[in-house]
């Protein structure tokens, strides 16, 4: 997509720090880390979230996450991966991507995580909700 700014990283139009690439995937170093490593993996064909990617693009873009994760795994104590679909989602660059994001103790990252309760009629309506939308 010509105004997106992952697709130009992706053809080497806007330069970036390149950890990793194959024919159909790119890992390069986040602009803004979180942590020193963090990289950013995305597909090279643009497509805006992950239920969007065909499933060959899925796999080899989750090959590549795995790859550099080993990598990152043995210089790091630990690390997540996080993955944003939607603004709501905290989503910003709309070229889907996964975050890897090396770990070490007392790193002060925090994820915030809700605990809130639902009930269980709530919980069977959900159940059956995403069952009813699966598709392939
Ligand atoms: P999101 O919030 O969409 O999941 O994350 C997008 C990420 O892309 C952010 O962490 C941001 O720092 C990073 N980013 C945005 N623009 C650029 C850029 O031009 N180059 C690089 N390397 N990273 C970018
Ligand atoms: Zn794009």
């Amino acid at each position: 997509m010509a105004d997106c700014i992952f697709c130009k990283i992706a053809k080497k139009e806007i330069p970036s720090d390149i950890v990793y690439e194959d024919k159909y995937t790119l890992g390069f170093l986040d602009i803004k880390p979180v942590s020193l490593g963090h990289t950013l993996v995305i597909p090279k064909t643009h497509a805006e979230t992950l239920d969007k990617l065909n499933e060959n693009t899925l796999g080899s873009l989750i090959a590549a996450v795995q790859k550099i994760s080993k990598a990152i795994n043995k210089i790091s104590e630990g690390y997540n991966v996080i993955q944003n679909n939607k603004e709501v989602a905290g989503q910003v660059v709309h070229h889907a991507h996964f975050h890897i994001v090396p770990r070490k103790s007392g790193d002060g990252i925090h994820w915030e995580r809700p605990n809130p309760k639902f009930s269980e009629k709530q919980l069977r309506e959900i159940v059956d909700k995403i069952k009813q939308n699966l598709t392939n």
